[in-house]
């Protein structure tokens, strides 16, 4: 959430289950996902709670989606997080970013 889109958004934070390597929580691997902010999904995967479920949201997201929201462990979120951009953002559309938006009435964004 580097930029006011996402800021201004944070729908993918509260649509998808956040999952990722179970080592992203581990100190030796130098990223720590705070550990506490996690649950297990399997034997090598954790997930963000609050993820989990019909009506999910990340339990590090802070603020209204569609308005003004914060990811209070940006420093240290997962990778997965830090991978997903906005729609055309480099000029690559991200239909997964679409389709949170399109769950909270936010328009998709357009490729120019
Ligand atoms: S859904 Fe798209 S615009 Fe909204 S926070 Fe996620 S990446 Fe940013
Ligand atoms: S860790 Fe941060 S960026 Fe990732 S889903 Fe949670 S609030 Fe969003």
């Amino acid at each position: 959430m580097e930029n006011n889109t996402c800021m201004a958004c944070g729908a993918c934070c509260a649509y998808f289950r956040v999952s990722f390597p179970d080592a992203e929580t581990n100190v030796v691997s130098g990223r720590m996902v705070p550990l506490d902010m996690t649950l297990f999904l399997n034997s090598t995967q954790r997930y963000m709670k609050g993820t989990q479920g019909i009506t999910p949201r990340c339990i590090a997201l802070e603020g209204k989606v569609g308005f003004r929201v914060k990811c209070t462990i940006y420093g240290s979120r997962p990778s997965i997080c830090q991978a997903f951009k906005p729609s055309w953002e480099n000029n690559i559309r991200n239909i997964h970013c679409d389709r949170a938006r399109g769950s909270y009435g936010l328009q998709p964004f357009s490729e120019y």
